[in-house]
């Protein structure tokens, strides 16, 4: 069993696609094990996206991204960091694969309504960014 790190971005909470999110997951047979709404703040963002930090776009990002609500969650299954983002589709909606979330409802490439982890190391970072152990049943 694996986990990563899912957000539902700002863009998509506006636009009510938190459902639609949450359906296509539990369809996929990914549990949900934590989840929270909450709102980051500018330097909440940057850290989490701290990686990105020297890139063009992170000013702008970590804007975005604390610009409203989010809804993170932990997800489990088994490889589920490259299934998630099977699911998600390419960071540009563009690129994304037919059927995916990001081809179906992303707006543009900053805009495209979630985030997953990219590999093990990152996804445990990020599932420690947001969630204690006593939040994760
Ligand atoms: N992003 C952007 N412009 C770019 C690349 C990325 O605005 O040229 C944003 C986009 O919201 C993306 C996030 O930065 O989801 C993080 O980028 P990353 O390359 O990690 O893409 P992801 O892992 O989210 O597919
Ligand atoms: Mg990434």
């Amino acid at each position: 069993m694996e986990r990563t790190l899912s957000i539902i971005k700002p863009d998509g909470v506006g636009r009510c696609l938190i459902g639609e999110v949450i359906k296509r997951l539990e369809s996929s047979n990914i549990k949900i094990i934590a989840m929270k709404m909450l709102k980051m703040t500018k330097k909440q963002a940057q850290g989490f996206y701290t990686v990105h930090k020297e890139r063009p776009f992170f000013d702008s990002l970590t804007d975005f991204m604390s610009s409203g609500p989010v809804v993170v969650m932990v997800l489990e299954a088994e490889n589920v960091i490259s299934k998630y983002r099977d699911l998600m589709g390419a960071t540009n909606y563009k690129e994304a694969e037919k059927g995916t979330i990001r081809r179906n409802f992303a707006t543009d490439i900053e805009k495209n309504v979630v985030h997953g982890s990219d590999s093990q190391e990152s996804a445990s970072f990020e599932i420690n960014y947001f969630f204690n152990s006593f939040e994760i049943v």
